[in-house]
């Protein structure tokens, strides 16, 4: 997708022939067997531009790291419901109380808002890049064993870690509500640690209407473990480092660049090398006219003035308006990332408001549609046969993201540059390339060899390890450009 974006040179951006090529080192050292796109987003509220900019561009980088490497990609939504519903101050020390939207709401209603944010955003996002997602609760993350053991693990450490997380006054923000009112202290000014193993921690907090409290930390006692932001990250981030299999992107909004020495920091006192971090893949930042970052609340309490043209659609998504349709808007917001993702240098730097209104819009209808098509690379000779008609069923082994091809949907082959449009007919599954070329006409495959050439050709494209994944025949129908 070619934008009219002008942007500078960068150190980055000139190190790079393309934005994916950022990854290639860490594939390269770790050799994951997946790549997991890690976006977290507090709810409290419609999500702004901002929010959708970052896990949309979670979604295509998914795609296009698959594309690039080989590799297979998902997407994982921390929705983060220990986000503040209600804060008070104790009347006596003044310290700050919170009590959380989980709490608040309870799960289900916390459950149903979350959907209501974002089911059908994440799904359109699936289905226009064919990369699997999960969505995650805080209160879910927290209370998984993994979480709590690494947690666990920080303890020992916290007289050099909690300079880290806390620099201001290096108290550690560990909060846990209070078992009769939920408010738990904000700063955990009165949280004291009564003992530490490796199994169990036992912590003291105070509630200013009910007291003191015991709190006991094991990988699955109840308690709900609440973290400032800093320190979660740090965990989390822990986590990730641990998974041998797994290599974690965590996909950030670029402001986050300024605090990520904290958290690496505090990820050295754990013991963690560099370069067995997660990665930090930063977005473009959405800025105003005076440079400082977008912010959906400054302006709802009238601290930041936008003027009054003012793009209601950039504050609350909902109200974006081409043709009034959700569908037009992810298909532009996936066209915006697209065009962003052509050139390192346009990615890897912040836009104003007015700048990303102006490309939501510069995209034709036609250009627009085009991401809903599904893109898949293919060697040239396939390309041309495709092209020219005479390839009417194309073979794939069952990756779980091929799978979710379905009858009636777009796909874009795309070959050195060039693109040809078909829609799928039909899908069918088989066993193995024997059963698979048993049963269809070989002569739709590729008119040009016999069936004994053919079985060669793909046994020597996919080993015997992916042909066990099971083999598809998708039957597709060439397009015309600029059909819906
Ligand atoms: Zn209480």
């Amino acid at each position: 997708m070619n934008l009219p974006i002008t942007s500078p040179n960068t150190v980055l951006a000139n190190a790079l022939n393309q934005t994916v090529d950022l990854l290639r080192a860490r594939i390269a050292l770790k050799r994951p067997k997946r790549v997991d796109f890690i976006v977290g987003t507090q709810i409290n509220g419609t999500p702004h531009l901002g929010t959708n900019l970052t896990q949309c561009a979670a979604f295509v980088l998914a795609r296009e790291i698959r594309n690039a490497f080989s590799v297979d990609t998902t997407v994982t939504f921390n929705a983060l419901d220990n986000a503040p519903y209600h804060i008070e101050l104790d009347p006596e020390s003044f310290h700050s109380y919170q009590i959380t939207y989980r709490h608040a709401l309870g799960l289900e209603a916390v459950t149903e808002l979350t959907e209501s944010l974002y089911r059908a955003f994440f799904e359109g996002l699936s289905e226009r890049t064919a990369v699997d997602y999960r969505l995650q609760l805080y209160s879910e993350q927290q209370a998984t064993p993994a979480f709590r053991q690494t947690f666990l693990k920080t303890l020992p450490l916290r007289e050099q870690l909690r300079w880290c997380v806390s620099p201001a006054n290096g108290i550690m923000h560990v909060r846990f509500p209070c078992p009769y009112c939920f408010k738990a202290e904000k700063r955990g000014e009165r949280m004291r640690i009564l003992s530490t193993e490796r199994e169990c921690a036992i912590f003291e907090a105070f509630c200013f209407d009910h007291g003191l409290y015991e709190v006991v930390v094991t990988a699955d006692s109840d308690a709900f473990l609440d973290l400032s932001t800093l320190y979660r990250n740090v965990v989390k981030e822990a986590q990730i480092a641990d998974d041998q299999n797994v290599l974690g992107v965590m996909v950030k909004g670029g402001d986050w660049a300024f605090a990520c020495q904290l958290v690496d920091w505090a990820l050295g006192v754990l013991g963690y090398k560099a370069s067995e971090l997660p990665v930090r893949w930063f977005t473009p930042q959405i800025l105003t006219e005076t440079g400082a970052k977008l912010s959906k609340s400054l302006i709802s309490r009238g601290e930041m003035e936008v003027p009054s043209q003012a793009f209601s659609w950039v504050l609350d998504t909902h109200d974006f308006e081409i043709e009034g349709d959700f569908e037009d808007y992810l298909d532009s917001l996936v066209g915006l990332i697209m065009g962003m993702l052509d050139d390192p240098k346009h990615f890897f730097r912040s836009y104003s408001y007015l700048e990303i209104d102006r490309l939501m819009k510069a995209q034709s209808p036609e250009a627009r549609r085009e991401n809903r098509a599904r893109l898949i690379r293919i060697y040239r000779k396939y390309f041309d046969l495709i092209a020219s008609g005479k390839k009417t069923i194309e073979i794939r082994v069952g990756y779980s993201s091929m799978k979710k091809i379905k009858p009636g949907q777009l796909l874009r082959f795309v070959s050195q540059g060039e693109s040809c449009l078909t829609r799928v007919i039909d899908i069918r599954e088989y066993s193995s390339f024997d059963e698979l070329f048993e049963k269809e006409d070989f002569t739709k495959i590729n008119p040009d060899k016999s069936k004994a050439e053919q079985l060669a050709e793909v046994r020597n494209i996919f080993s015997r390890e992916k042909e066990a994944l099971g083999v598809l025949a998708i039957e597709i129908t060439r397009q015309d450009e600029g059909v819906k």
